[in-house]
């Protein structure tokens, strides 16, 4: 790996799971770069509690759908951070649910987009960077909704099933080139994304074997796990109470 200080980038950085991961792993001594699309002080406030940590970190507002902003973005902070970079989470996701009967063309082609597409975008311009460094980490964040389906999520499933096919392949191409890439597919965490979810609802609980959501912390867990393992790549590590064992 190359000298210096170590940089790892965290698509959809600014709010929970992203969040977490960028904490954790500022507070592991890595310079952070967090990504983001639009909500302004939810990116400066994640950014402020890294540098808490002593380490750079600055945010980067780039639609990770778009193959020019990611390249334009991944420049940019090689640019402001060097080109040590050592790590690249890519976590940016978005649900746009209905049923299949009724679902639109466009909730179908932006959820692909912003979740499969993304981490295609982001991998396709750092992939030379963690060739040229001899080494590198890649976590996709992908779910139990991409292993198992979940009705009224063909868009949201299919984009991370995709995102275990597209991290089998990386792994296998960059192996040799020292780069690791894994995957982490959590189930029902507490965040944003699963605000009209309440553990209230019985029904959900019976599917969770361990019997409660997942926390942001459960899933930073198993990416820093990945982040420090040399030898684990092409996994797809759950984090889910035990829904799709
Ligand atoms: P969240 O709280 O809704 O946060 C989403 C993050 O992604 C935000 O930082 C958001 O930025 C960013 N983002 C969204 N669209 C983007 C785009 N086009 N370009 C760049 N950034 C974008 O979501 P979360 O629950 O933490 O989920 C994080 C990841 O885990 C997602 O991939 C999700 O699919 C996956 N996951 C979550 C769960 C769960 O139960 N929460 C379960 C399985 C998998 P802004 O703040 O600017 O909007």
């Amino acid at each position: 790996m190359a000298e210096g200080n170590r940089t790892a980038i965290v698509t959809g950085g600014s709010r929970g799971i992203g969040r977490e991961v960028a904490l954790r792993l500022a507070a592991l001594g890595y310079d952070i770069a967090i990504v983001y699309v639009g909500d302004e002080n939810e990116a400066a406030e994640t950014v402020a509690e890294c540098r808490k940590a002593g380490v750079k970190a600055a945010a980067y507002v780039c639609n990770v759908a778009s193959f020019e902003e990611t390249k334009e973005t991944v420049s940019q902070i090689t640019e402001d951070f060097g080109s040590n970079i050592a790590a690249l989470v890519n976590n940016a996701g978005i649900t746009r649910d209905g049923l299949i009967a009724m679902m639109s063309e466009e909730n179908w082609d932006s959820v692909i987009s912003v979740n499969l597409k993304g981490a295609f975008n982001m991998i396709r311009h750092t992939a030379r960077i963690f060739i040229r460094n001899k080494g590198g980490r890649i976590v996709n964040i992908s779910s139990v909704s991409g292993l198992m389906g979940n009705a009224g999520q063909i868009n949201y499933s299919a984009s991370k099933a995709g995102i275990v096919g597209l991290t089998k392949s990386t792994a296998r191409e960059l192996a040799a080139k020292g780069v690791t890439c894994n995957a982490v597919a959590p189930g029902f965490i507490r965040t944003d994304m699963t605000k009209n979810i309440t553990e209230d609802n019985s029904e959900l609980l019976r599917t969770i074997p361990l019997g409660r959501m997942g926390e942001a912390s459960d899933v930073a867990d198993a990416v820093v796990f990945l982040l420090s393992s040399p030898y684990i790549t092409g996994e797809v590590l759950r984090v889910d109470g035990g829904i799709a064992m």
